[in-house]
């Protein structure tokens, strides 16, 4: 059985005195909870203060992305190892935003996964189709291109270690949730490529999350889906009861 996994990705929000606010209300929440992952990824300015206050509990912590390169000149970068050092086990790689609003592409992509794998850290491979892509009917072959670009070169037992969220642009942040039935028709596609390019055992381990304006009203029927395995929330990860309620509905029953 795959551990489910319930992320939280705050993007540009919360400073450290907010960040370390929201993990000191959190973490009584979801004291009991053994039986799910739960990831809190901060922006880098308050990664290592998440990162301390979690110390102890079983919440860990991720980056919201990294440079693939352990040091140098490259002025507004971040490397792994100081990622590390904050205390990040997971890094998010991929999303949207990074792909849409900064230009990164599946060649990047790749370079950084195979990073911190080779850094021994978990990387969460965001993948997703536009709204136009799905209007035009290119899901599958759009999220195809970004599984085979980002993962190329993985051994099948990397594959299987990784965590991959999918993530309709469309759905992100626009308060317009994929339904149960489109969430798990997209992530049976993503699992028979995954296992098509690292085989079945690889594709039965992997964890694939759904993200796009989960909510705590929607989250437990999303969570429901076969081949739905958590979720990485944003918006409603802001707020320590609502997020708590997310990670509750996420559970395995
Ligand atoms: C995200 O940031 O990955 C995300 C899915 O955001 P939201 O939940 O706000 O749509």
């Amino acid at each position: 059985m795959r551990t489910p996994v319930l992320a939280a990705n705050w993007k540009m929000h919360k400073t450290v005195a907010e960040a370390t606010a929201f993990t000191t209300a959190f973490l009584p929440l979801v004291a009991d909870v053994d039986d799910a992952a739960i990831v809190l990824a901060p922006p880098f300015t308050a990664l290592a203060a998440v990162a301390g206050a979690c110390r102890g509990s079983r919440v860990a912590t991720a980056a919201q992305n990294v440079h693939w390169e352990p040091r140098g000149a490259f002025t507004g970068e971040v490397s792994l190892d100081m990622v590390r050092d904050a205390g990040a086990s997971h890094v998010i790689i991929g999303h949207s935003e990074r792909r849409h609003l900064f230009g990164e592409d599946d060649g990047a992509v790749n370079r950084k996964t195979r990073a911190v794998l080779a850094d021994g850290l978990t990387p969460i491979v965001c993948i997703g189709e536009t709204l136009a892509e799905r209007e035009a009917d290119e899901t599958a072959a759009v999220l195809d291109r970004q599984i085979d670009g980002g993962l190329a070169g993985l051994t099948p037992d990397e594959v299987g270690s990784i965590i991959i969220a999918y993530e309709p642009v469309w759905a992100i942040g626009t308060g317009r949730t994929a339904t149960p039935d489109q969430a798990q028709e997209a992530h049976a596609h993503v699992r028979r490529r995954v296992a098509a390019l690292a085989g079945r055992a690889a594709a039965d381990r992997c964890r694939l999350l759904y993200g796009g304006s989960v909510k705590p009203a929607n989250a437990g029927d999303l969570s429901a889906q076969p081949d739905v395995d958590g979720a990485l929330v944003g918006g409603a990860s802001l707020d320590p009861q609502s997020f708590a309620e997310i990670v509750a509905s996420g559970r395995p029953r």
